[in-house]
């Protein structure tokens, strides 16, 4: 399936929840999401039927995100027979870590390739204040489980926040030096309200931190890979402000409550809620032609038109 620009559509974003156990303030409010009726929402059975659509349409790639994709009951279950459809042959999850100790494993066992694990310091106060309510410990045990059930990759996912953990950009990518795992650098995109203009640093503030990076040539994806000397893993950069890579742009996002979004930071939604297979890849494939050649400009001071925080997009 292709877009009204040519771009081929080959990855889908699948939110399975928009409920997290942690808060992060870039991401969420305090007080969680405002409960939408249990019938609003996708039933597990939609979810894998939509995915079937998508794979029918050329997708090959499914992340399941969320909230936290882990706090869905039946995880293991959804995971199971989305990968037991015929066209998917890679599936990636995007979680905090927090549960991984309990199901990384029947995950692993499950058919899911891939984590991508978000942690955005290694100050255990830093930690606690970023996710409002989330201890370090639980998530560095979520990476130790991770690397021990054999996910054919694990990145950790760092939202670079100027004066949070600029400081800890050298730590934080001196992680590839002792495990075989890619730290990713993303900038801070401007989703809630709360953090001032010297929080959204570009990514080049980590190759000016470590000038000792040298550039890997990347096959597709959206960060910019590096490699410290000696690493076992890479450093990835991703700056959906400061250059951002719609020319590239292969994904649409399905929300939890059944909404596909063309763009991830635009309002505009199409529901497939309720619909057969065939009503849902119609859906899907004109979600595909309303996909803009690129969003609106990000910055401090021009927030995302996304009209939903991360949590209930699915990021
Ligand atoms: N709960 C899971 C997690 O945290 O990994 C999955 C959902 S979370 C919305 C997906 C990713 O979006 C995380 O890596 C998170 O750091 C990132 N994210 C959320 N809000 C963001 C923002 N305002 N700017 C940049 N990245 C953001
Ligand atoms: Fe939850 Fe992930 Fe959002 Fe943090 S970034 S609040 S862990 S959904």
């Amino acid at each position: 399936m292709r877009d009204g620009f040519g771009r081929k559509i080959t990855y889908l974003r699948l939110s399975v929840t928009d409920r997290c156990n942690l808060r992060c303030r870039y991401c969420m409010p305090e007080d969680g999401v405002c409960l939408q009726h249990h019938e609003e929402m996708l039933t597990e059975e939609e979810m894998i039927t939509a995915v079937e659509a998508a794979a029918a349409l050329g997708v090959t790639k499914l992340r399941i995100t969320g909230g936290e994709p882990l706090v869905k009951k039946n995880i293991v279950s959804i995971c199971q027979k989305c990968s037991e459809i015929k066209g998917i042959k890679e599936i990636c999850i995007t979680t905090n870590g927090v549960l991984l100790p309990e199901l990384g494993g029947a995950l692993r066992a499950a058919g899911v390739n891939r984590v991508n694990l978000s942690l955005d310091t290694l100050d255990p106060d830093k930690y606690s204040s970023i996710t409002r309510v989330g201890t370090l410990d639980k998530a560095l045990a979520g990476l130790e489980a991770a690397l021990s059930v054999g996910f054919e990759k694990v990145k950790l996912n760092v939202v670079l926040i100027g004066g949070f953990n600029d400081d800890e950009i050298t730590a934080l990518a001196e992680l590839t030096l002792r495990w075989p795992i890619d730290v990713r650098f993303i900038e801070l995109m401007p989703m809630t309200e709360g953090f001032p203009p010297e929080a959204f640093l570009p990514c080049a503030a980590v190759l000016e931190r470590l000038p000792e990076l040298e550039r890997v040539p990347e096959k597709g994806g959206t960060a910019r890979l590096y490699r410290l000397p000696g690493a076992l893993g890479n450093v990835g950069l991703i700056s959906p402000v400061s250059d951002h890579f719609c020319a590239s742009c292969d994904r649409l996002r399905l929300t939890a409550d059944g909404k596909v979004k063309p763009c991830l930071h635009s309002n505009a939604e199409l529901s497939l809620k309720g619909l057969d297979r065939a009503g849902m890849e119609e859906v899907l494939r004109q979600a595909a032609l309303a996909k803009p050649r690129c969003h609106e400009p990000l910055s401090a001071s021009e927030m995302s038109g996304a009209g939903r925080e991360m949590n209930r997009i699915g990021g």
